[in-house]
Formats: C-alpha cells, sequence, structure tokens
C-alpha cells in the first residue's frame, strides 16, 4: 500500500511537463535558399531542434553574402553557445570577435554630446537628475566611456572576470563569421548545393513545387526558407508577397562601407555618430574599424556622403555601397515559404536588430513549427509573432529621428518634422508623464504587464529619451539620495581603473590561454542562458 509520502510525491511530480518544446510536424524536408548569416543560422538550428527533418542549403558562390551585419545584440551568445552548441574557444579563434557592451550615441543635442546605451539596466534616472547626463548610470556605461571591459586585473595579477555579470555581445567580422559558420554547417552534415536559383515552379494554388537551378536541377521540399537577401528570391519574387514600406518612419536607403586602421584602440561599443544626411557606425574589429555612412539617396548622392565621411573620418580609398529598404512582406510564412533576414524584412542598423530578429524568429519557427502546411493556426502566430516584432523595432528607431538635435540640416529638420512614430508616441507620452517608465513596471514581463508595447522595451526607451534629452518637464526626484548616487559613481570609477582594454585582453590571451573563456561558459549563474523565442 502506498504511503503519504507516495501519494504526496505522485501529486507533486511534474516530470509530465518535461515535453519537448520543439512540436513534431509532418513537414520532412526544408530547402534553405542562402548561405548568408540568416540561412546558416537557420540551418544549424533546424539540425540541432527538428533533427528529423531533412534541411538542405542552396546557396551560389557567384552571388556573394552582403558583407555587413557585424554589430549584434545579446541575444547572440546564448544563441550561438548555447542553443547551437558552437564551441566558444573555436569560435574565439577562428573569427576573432571583439566585445561590444553597448551603442555610444554621439545623438539627441548639439555640440559633442553622447549618451551610451547599453545592456545592463542603470540609475539612469539618478544620473540625469544628478548630472544632466546618463553616463554614469551603471558600471558598464563608465567602462565604455574608459574604452575598458569588465575584466580587472589586480596589483598581484589576479584576473577577476564579471563577464558573466555584464550583458555583452559580439562584433563580428561577416566574412570571418561566414567562413566559420559554413565549415560547422559542414561538419553538421548538412548538404550545401551550390548553385544559382533562377526559376521558381508554383502549382495552381501557388504553392512552391520546385526551384529550379541554373544546372538545370529542380530541387523539391516540403517547406522553401527563403533567406536569399533583399533579392528575396522565393517569397518576394517567387510568390509576390505584398511588402509593406517603413520609409515613412525610417528614410535611409543606402550606406558607404569603408575601413580605417585603429592602432590596437578596440573600443567596447559600436559608435553611431549623428552626420549632416544621416549617420554613420564605427564597429571595432581587431586592428581596424569598419564603417558605414547611412544615408537616404533623396538626400545625398555618392560624390556628397564621400565628402561627408572623409571630413569625419580622415581620408580613405576603397569603398563600396551597400543599397537596401526598409520594410517587411506581410508574411514571413505564405503558402509553403517562410521569409527570413533581408528577404523579410528589414529595419536600419542604427540598433543591431536584423540578426537578432532573425534569430528570434528562427526560434519562432522551430517552436511554432506547423503540422503541415494546412495548420492555419501555427502558420496565423508566426506571422503575427514576427510582423510584431519588426514593427516595434521599426517605432522604437522612429524616436531617434525624432528626437535628435544634434545636427540641423534639411535632412534632420524633415527627420524632426516627419517621422511617423506609430506606437512610439504613446510611450513619449508616457514618458513624459511619468518617467522613467522602468521604473513604473510598465513593461515586466507578467500577466499584469500595464503595457504590451513595453515588455521589453521599458529600459530601452528611458535611455534612448533620457539620453536625447527629450524629456519636456523637470525631472522628479529619486529616492536615492545625491550621497549614495556619488558612492556609487565612485565604485564604478575605482573599479574601472583596474579594469582591462580589449587589446589587453586580446594580446594577453587572458581569454583563452588565461582560461576566462572556459570559466564565462562553465558558470552557472551567468546571464548567458539557452535562448526562449
Ligand atoms: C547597411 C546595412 C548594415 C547592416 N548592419 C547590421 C548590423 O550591424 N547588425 C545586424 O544585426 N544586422 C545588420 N544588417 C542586416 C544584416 O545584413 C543581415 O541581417 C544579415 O547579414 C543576414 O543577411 P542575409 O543572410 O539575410 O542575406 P545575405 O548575406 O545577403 O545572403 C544572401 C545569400 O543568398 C544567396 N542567394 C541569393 N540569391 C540567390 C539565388 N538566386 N540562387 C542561389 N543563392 C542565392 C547568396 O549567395 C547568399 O548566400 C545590416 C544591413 C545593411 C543593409
Amino acid at each position: 500500500m502506498a504511503s503519504l509520502s507516495d501519494y504526496i510525491d505522485t501529486a507533486f511530480d511534474l516530470s509530465y511537463l518535461n515535453f519537448s518544446k520543439y512540436p513534431q510536424t509532418e513537414i520532412k524536408s526544408i530547402g534553405i535558399l542562402g548561405g548568408g548569416t540568416a540561412g546558416y543560422l537557420a540551418a544549424l538550428a533546424l539540425k540541432k531542434l527538428h533533427p528529423k527533418i531533412q534541411t538542405s542549403v542552396i546557396e551560389s558562390s557567384k552571388i556573394p553574402v552582403i558583407g555587413v551585419g557585424e554589430s549584434t545584440t545579446t541575444e547572440i551568445v546564448p544563441f550561438l553557445h548555447r542553443t547551437l552548441g558552437i564551441d566558444p574557444q573555436e569560435f574565439f579563434q577562428a573569427v576573432q570577435p571583439t566585445i561590444k557592451l553597448g551603442i555610444r550615441f554621439d545623438w539627441g543635442c548639439p555640440g559633442d554630446y553622447h549618451f551610451n546605451f547599453n545592456f545592463f539596466a542603470g540609475h539612469q534616472q539618478e544620473s540625469y537628475y544628478y548630472e544632466d547626463s546618463i553616463n554614469n548610470a551603471n558600471w558598464a556605461s563608465v567602462l565604455m566611456d574608459n574604452h575598458k571591459i569588465p575584466v580587472i586585473r589586480e596589483k598581484n595579477g589576479e584576473m577577476i572576470s564579471l563577464l558573466q555579470s555584464i550583458p555583452f555581445s559580439y562584433h563580428i567580422d561577416n566574412k570571418n563569421l561566414i567562413r566559420f559558420l559554413n565549415n560547422i554547417v559542414k561538419q553538421r552534415q548538412i548538404p550545401i548545393i551550390d548553385a544559382v536559383v533562377e526559376n521558381v515552379h508554383l502549382d495552381d494554388n501557388d504553392f512552391v513545387t520546385s526551384i529550379e537551378t541554373d544546372d538545370g536541377k529542380k530541387h523539391s521540399f516540403d517547406l522553401y526558407i527563403d533567406c536569399s537577401g533583399f533579392r528575396s528570391r522565393i517569397l518576394g519574387q517567387g510568390l509576390k508577397t505584398e511588402f509593406i514600406s517603413y520609409k515613412s518612419t525610417l528614410r535611409n536607403n543606402r550606406a558607404l562601407t569603408f575601413d580605417t586602421p585603429n592602432n590596437n584602440d578596440i573600443r567596447p561599443y559600436t559608435q553611431c555618430s549623428t552626420m549632416p544626411n544621416g549617420w554613420a557606425w564605427t564597429i571595432p574589429m581587431r586592428g581596424e574599424n569598419h564603417h558605414g555612412y547611412v544615408h537616404s539617396t533623396d538626400y545625398c548622392d555618392e560624390e556628397q556622403a564621400l565628402k561627408e565621411a572623409r571630413a569625419r573620418f580622415g581620408h580613405f580609398e576603397k569603398y563600396k555601397m551597400v543599397e537596401f529598404r526598409t520594410g517587411r512582406h506581410k508574411k514571413a510564412w505564405n503558402k509553403n515559404v517562410f521569409g527570413l533576414g533581408n528577404a523579410y524584412g528589414f529595419v536600419e542598423p542604427l540598433e543591431s536588430t536584423a540578426i537578432q530578429t532573425a534569430v528570434h524568429s528562427i526560434m519562432t519557427l522551430c517552436k511554432l513549427m506547423p503540422n503541415n502546411h494546412h495548420d492555419s493556426s501555427s502558420i496565423a502566430a508566426i506571422n503575427q509573432e514576427i510582423a510584431a516584432t519588426w514593427d516595434t523595432f521599426r517605432w522604437f528607431l522612429a524616436v531617434h529621428y525624432k528626437y535628435n538635435k544634434q545636427m540641423d540640416t534639411k535632412y534632420w529638420q524633415d527627420c524632426r518634422a516627419n517621422t511617423e512614430m506609430g506606437d512610439a508616441q504613446m510611450v513619449v507620452d508616457l514618458f513624459n508623464q511619468r518617467a522613467p517608465l522602468s521604473a513604473s513596471n510598465l513593461g515586466t514581463n507578467s500577466p499584469y504587464t500595464a503595457c504590451e508595447a513595453l515588455v521589453f522595451n521599458s529600459y530601452s526607451y528611458d535611455t534612448l529619451l533620457y539620453g536625447q534629452k527629450a524629456l519636456e518637464r523637470p525631472p522628479v526626484r529619486p529616492k536615492m539620495s545625491k550621497e549614495e548616487y556619488v558612492q556609487r559613481t565612485l565604485s564604478y570609477q575605482e573599479l574601472t581603473k583596474k579594469a582591462l582594454s580589449l587589446h589587453e585582453l586580446f594580446s594577453e590571451d587572458y581569454l583563452i590561454e588565461g582560461g576566462l573563456l572556459e570559466q564565462l561558459f562553465e558558470d552557472q549563474d551567468t546571464w548567458i542562458v539557452e535562448t526562449e523565442a
């Protein structure tokens, strides 16, 4: 006869909840068109999370990848190393990434003004109230201003790494990343076909029956994932899926990209600098900085863009023009095609969100994988989730254009006067009523969330609106006293004095030889946990 404790054990046994997060599906084969970041990440995720599906990649060595997409957000770190199981040491050796603590915006107010936007919640309200700046809001921000990272070297040489506590992301050279991912895809025995897709064949109901390559072969799959970049060869050209433009919010459509030497001053942030007809990124790599002057061809021709970029960053000879469009397709999943990466949509690179959104879309697909093409509820949920994520970024980016007063050119006058704000207007109004938004708990991810638009964004909106000095009324006195605030700032500064630069971290090889990387990924008490969609 069972005892009382047996009954209690049975009543509280939750092991039945340990179900697979990734549903069974009748979809047996997936063909991914494109061997860029989006295509390879999707292939690796499907192989790992849906191993029963036969996944193949079709790409063409005749059509180069876009070559940009080098600044990332924190999601990439757990996605690569936890979800995809990519060894951090191999990744660091092959890809040579640098570490990004956030973005430094030369933005908001006229003159030599900047504010830092990092991945660590902080005391923006206090910093803004006591110092009229948010740059001492947290330790990560002070580290950024001093070009340091959260790894401390004591006088006796002992190393203390706090990388497990301060979220970071990677700056990744796109060429290195693609080469590395290509190797991993091959190692994991995902077939790669090198051919140009020339035709997309449809049946009477507009379902794709095959894609035909330039060698005359036809390739058929249950599901086609279009990662062909801005060509959008299947979702856009093949199915003519409706495209929703974001131009009324995001007017830029081209980037002038070039490199400059950085003499090993490897800064731990992406820098976004206001330019007369747009803005420019600086992404620090080991040995050089990669730049892009993002502008609108309605305001600025090639000669003008070159002149302005050279005036800001010094002379450079080699450059490329990268054209893009902002917007998204109405449906990510249409018929038996799923669009991902630039083939589905793009905002613009100001907050480095494209790879993050691709990762989110991949995880959404893996978790909601429809049972078959008639599973319209799963398909509708996928489409809604992905569209909403992109639109959220569109409105968030709108705030950058509406409130940047750093320059007074025609371009910036038009941005301030004519940027469509959508949902962001309500958030700005709320901010003016009750800043900081994060302190009011408006955006916590609870069943009683007061404001859905802020679930992931209240801290980001606070940073951006305080940072640009968009608050239209005097700030409210914070609970933290001035003495306590000064004490905190002092501790950030003392810690920073002992912190390493990225050049020191890499040149002394503290990460691999010194064991800090291994320690970081073995630590259980860390922000690097497996990605959830
Ligand atoms: C100016 C700019 C800056 C950006 N900066 C960032 C950033 O800092 N951070 C960020 O997260 N994102 C950024 N992005 C977005 C980033 O480029 C993409 O998210 C990322 O590179 C993924 O690209 P992709 O894989 O969709 O396309 P691509 O890299 O263009 O790959 C397309 C693939 O499709 C293949 N292909 C295309 N047509 C065919 C065909 N007919 N037959 C066979 N193969 C074909 C090509 O061979 C290639 O392999 C930026 C984008 C732009 C435009």
